[in-house]
């Protein structure tokens, strides 16, 4: 792609987070390679609904502006450091898509092996630990996954994704609100049904066929052995929950009274009606 290219391609981006409800008012940052040694940069307080290409910032890959009116991202290291540890990464999109940020800020991975499409593109979704927006904290929580993870969530903050080129990248921004938007659904109808590990080896396998290159292997089985590191190593292989048997739910099933994951009892509106009427009839 040419400069010219990339700079249209970033506006088209920008005009996609912002249509999408992915970022609100001036939230949100794209980069992207423009060569060995140089970046094209959202700039700093601009909505990404309404750039236009002279509005991109150069630097170089530490950050130093080469060219532009104005001032790079404030989440400029964050990009720098995904740069660094990923040379195949040729563009970083940062956004707060609700859903998959209302995971985030839940604390809730998303790491369940549910979707075939998800499982072969991204594998899992990890979340990164908390840092101060803009501080050098943010690149650091980033380092630990970004290696073996192209999407990853970010602690109370949003969603960070990477790919080969700008739209590889914001696809997988896509993919990830997506696949929270499901999750959430799932949820609130009972639980997700899990694919098992051999589906999810299964689809590992695909990938190859279908060219999607995978930053990372799941980690093997053992790494959720009692005892064992629940996360594997995140800087080499992907952890996702995937039960040895077909159909296994993570989640208890809720009907009629079933104790949920949390210890929470869950009544049915006539269990519930049937129980209080019970307690006033001893009281009397
Ligand atoms: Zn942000």
């Amino acid at each position: 792609m040419t400069e010219t290219q990339l700079r249209e391609t970033i506006v088209e981006v920008g005009r996609r987070l912002y249509a999408r409800g992915y970022t609100a008012s001036n939230d949100g940052n794209i980069s992207a390679r423009l060569d060995d040694r140089r970046l094209l940069m959202t700039p700093k307080s601009v909505c990404k609904g309404f750039m236009s290409p002279d509005m991109m910032v150069v630097t170089d890959l530490d950050g130093k502006k080469l060219a532009g009116d104005r001032d790079p991202s404030s989440e400029m290291q964050m990009h720098l450091e995904v740069y660094r540890q990923r040379p195949d990464a040729r563009a970083v999109v940062h956004a707060h898509p609700p859903i998959a940020t209302g995971f985030a800020v839940a604390g809730i991975p998303l790491d369940r092996a549910v979707l075939a499409e998800v499982v072969t593109t991204l594998g899992s979704v990890p979340i990164a630990d908390y840092a101060t927006p803009s501080t050098k904290e943010l690149p650091e929580a980033v380092r630990k996954y970004v290696r073996a993870h192209d999407g990853m969530l970010l602690a109370n903050h949003g969603a960070l994704t990477l790919g080969a080129d700008l739209l590889a990248a914001y696809y997988k921004m896509e993919t990830i609100e997506h696949f929270a938007h499901i999750s959430l659904v799932a949820r609130l109808l009972g639980g997700e049904r899990l694919l098992s590990r051999q589906e999810v080896d299964r689809l590992q396998g695909l990938r190859g066929m279908y060219g999607i290159a995978s930053p990372a292997p799941i980690c093997p089985p053992e790494a959720n052995a009692p005892g064992a590191d629940p996360l594997g190593n995140p800087s080499d292989c992907q952890t996702v929950l995937a039960p040895e048997s077909e159909g296994t739910r993570l989640v208890a099933d809720f009907a009629r009274g079933a104790v949920g994951r949390d210890g929470e009892i869950r009544l049915t509106y006539r269990e519930l009606t049937a129980l209080i009427e019970a307690a006033v009839r001893e009281i009397r």
